[in-house]
């Protein structure tokens, strides 16, 4: 367990977002994090998935002694706050059980940075209610480094399939007792069968069930390249969830986001004018793979009783989630539509 105290009172420091340093929450003092000495690193998937390993579901949580206050908090997070006295605490994630973050995309947007990004998001909703404004307070909002795999692969794709090609005939026709002609299009099928090759890099696949996939998707692109060589100073002071998705299952999704490009190629491959594609085998080549923290804040607010949950991209600011309808603005936007409707008639009456 690592704790950072501040050089000039001795209190627990804190990564502030958008900087290279570690700063204090009570007496501003800063520390510099240094620069990388190595780069973000791949690492090759087959010799990997051979080495022993404990699934991540078995594994015991972290035990952290707060140095500020000794109090004892147990987490499963690599990084979360003292039960007690809410110091940040970082776990020690050395140990061989689980797959180490090999690269941490530090928080770039920080709170006032997140009020704007969702005072943005919530001012061009459509209908929805003033309430909706309340999220911009982002009271519950807390940053969260999330786990995500990233998959590099070389793909060879052979595939079977049909190439369709246009053609027109004239048919005739009877119309009113006429007999009339027209151009009628058809397609001729061919047997088509080839190969694709592609370069994947950096498919991007969550780590983590605990937040909606859906919502986590709408916050890409990531900036990845910013990312930077994994260093506990950048979660101290934020909360850092572990992995739930094992690496050979994140593989298995990376196939699947691969599998659309793969037969667009294909469609490519074929030509023609229209394109079946009935079966294609792909193998995969070296492979890579490394897990990263991408940092994502977090809040849920309360509307009519229920809540709901937003996520903003702490790089990019973009925002995704859930967001209430106001039935009296809908309700209002359908009686001007009416309104507008009623008004048209009318003119086009008096014009008559
Ligand atoms: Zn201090
Ligand atoms: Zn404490």
């Amino acid at each position: 367990m690592t704790q950072y105290p501040c050089s000039s009172c001795g209190a627990n420091v804190e990564f502030a977002p958008g900087t290279t340093v570690l700063k204090c929450p009570y007496c501003g003092a800063e520390t510099a994090i240094a620069a990388p000495e190595r780069a973000v690193r791949e690492h090759a998937f087959e010799p990997f998935v051979r080495l022993p390993r404990k699934p991540i579901a078995t594994l015991a949580p972290h035990t952290f002694t707060c140095q500020g206050c000794g109090a004892i908090t147990q987490s499963d997070k690599i990084s979360d706050r003292c039960g007690f006295c809410s110091a940040p605490l970082v776990a020690d994630v050395s140990s061989g059980d689980q797959v180490i973050p090999e690269a941490v995309l530090p928080f770039a947007v920080d709170r006032p940075a997140l009020r704007e990004a969702l005072r943005q998001w919530a001012s061009s909703r459509w209908f929805a209610p003033n309430s909706l404004k309340k999220v911009t307070e982002a009271e519950s909002a807390h940053s969260s480094y999330l786990p995500h795999w990233t998959y590099d692969a070389g793909t060879v794709s052979h595939y079977t399939g049909q190439r369709g090609e246009h053609y027109w005939v004239t048919e005739t026709y009877q119309e009113n007792g006429e007999t009339r002609t027209r151009q009628v299009r058809k397609t001729r099928w061919y047997p088509a069968s080839g190969r694709v090759s592609r370069f994947f890099d950096d498919v991007l696949i969550v780590g983590t069930a605990r937040v909606m996939p859906d919502h986590l998707h709408k916050l890409e692109p990531w900036p990845l390249l910013e990312a930077q060589p994994y260093r506990p100073e950048f979660l101290a002071g934020h909360e850092t969830l572990r992995y739930e998705v094992e690496p050979e299952t994140g593989m298995e999704h990376a196939k699947a986001r691969m599998a659309p490009v793969i037969e667009r190629d294909c469609r490519h491959d074929i030509g023609g004018d229209e394109q079946r594609v009935h079966s294609v085998s792909t193998s995969y080549h070296d492979v890579t793979f490394k897990l990263m923290l991408l940092p994502i804040w977090i809040m849920a607010y309360l509307h009519a009783g229920r809540t709901f949950n937003v996520v903003v991209n702490g790089r990019t600011g973009s925002v995704a989630g859930e967001r209430p309808y106001s039935a009296v603005k809908i309700a209002f936007a359908v009686f001007l539509a009416l309104l507008a409707v009623a008004a048209a008639i009318v003119a086009y009456q008096m014009n008559r």
